[in-house]
């Protein structure tokens, strides 16, 4: 595998491979890998195309500076996953690399109110800096494809529409969300988890798996009081928990009205923050 530190470096090789007709799919991750990641790497790789996944922590994209600091960095074990996986290259660029002093970053980018709820509630600037990170690591990889993982489904609706908006040459392929045995979603996060939380911690899903039950009803709001009491009897402190539709983050009331629709939630297991979310209908094909 090999691994590039600087654009000069990963664009040597992708014009190489480029000119050769093949096709290039990025898997932007920030590092501690795990089979989630490995899973678009394998998607990708299924596919015919070949495989650049970066490495990036990216600052901007933290709204709280202990978060940054203590977020995992496991770079040699995510250099053998990666070797292990054939992934073709590995792209860890610094953050002088990502964004240099003459950087100007994207700006007036209407977001139709996609960055105002859950996610975006909570973690003030997360998007911005998601967006713009992952549009300047597209203009350094200029992939054909994107893939990332229906796990920060929040992220990839607000990347999909950045694509649109700005027209991106690239395609965006959304892999399924891998979950341990006992159904916690798999999280570079999840390491960080105290045993007597990581016991806990997949009251989560089953929380979300009651909801994929609510089909028709009208009740919404009592089947998502019921969803939090039951995550919060195990101690875990709810942030939001919110059925939405999955075109326009709107929250639903009636679930006949819409084609497309997920339960997304965050919530605090100790001090670690952990997402999911199930689709509980569609979308239509
Ligand atoms: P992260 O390193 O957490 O920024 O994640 C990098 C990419 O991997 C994102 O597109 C995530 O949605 C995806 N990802 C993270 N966890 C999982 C998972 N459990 N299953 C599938 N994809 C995941």
């Amino acid at each position: 595998m090999i691994i590039a530190e600087t654009t000069e470096d990963l664009q040597k090789v992708t014009n190489g491979w480029k000119a050769e007709g093949h096709r290039i799919a990025f898997v932007p991750t920030m590092g501690a890998l795990h089979k989630g990641h490995l899973s678009l790497v394998s998607a990708a790789k299924s596919a015919g195309r070949i495989p650049i996944v970066s490495i990036f922590i990216n600052p901007s994209q933290f709204n709280n500076k202990e978060d940054f600091q203590r977020y995992p960095r496991m770079v040699s074990q995510d250099i053998e996953l990666l070797t292990k996986s054939n992934c073709a290259l590995v792209f860890i660029p610094s953050v002088e690399e990502v964004y240099p002093d003459d950087f100007v970053p994207f700006s007036g980018l209407d977001l139709d109110g996609l960055d105002l709820v859950m996610e975006g509630i909570f973690r003030p600037g997360h998007f911005e800096g998601m967006l713009q990170v992952v549009k300047r690591l597209l203009d350094l990889v200029q992939p054909d494809e994107l893939y990332m993982g229906q796990k920060d489904f929040q992220q990839h609706t607000l990347v999909r529409h950045m694509i649109q908006k700005l027209n991106l040459p690239v395609r965006l392929i959304i892999g399924p969300t891998l979950r341990e045995s006992d159904g916690l979603a798999m999280s570079s996060r999840n390491m960080r988890l105290t045993p007597e939380f990581r016991a806990k911690a997949p009251v989560i899903f089953q929380a979300l798996k009651r909801l994929m039950k609510i089909n028709g009803t009208k009740d919404l709001p009592n089947a998502i009081k019921r969803a939090i009491q039951m995550i919060e009897d195990k101690g875990l402190r709810v942030e939001y928990l919110e059925i939405v539709d999955a075109y326009n983050l709107e929250k639903v009331s009636d679930p006949n009205s819409h084609s497309y629709i997920v339960a997304c939630v965050a919530c605090w297991a100790g001090d670690i923050r952990l997402i999911d979310n199930v689709v509980l209908k569609g979308p239509e094909q």
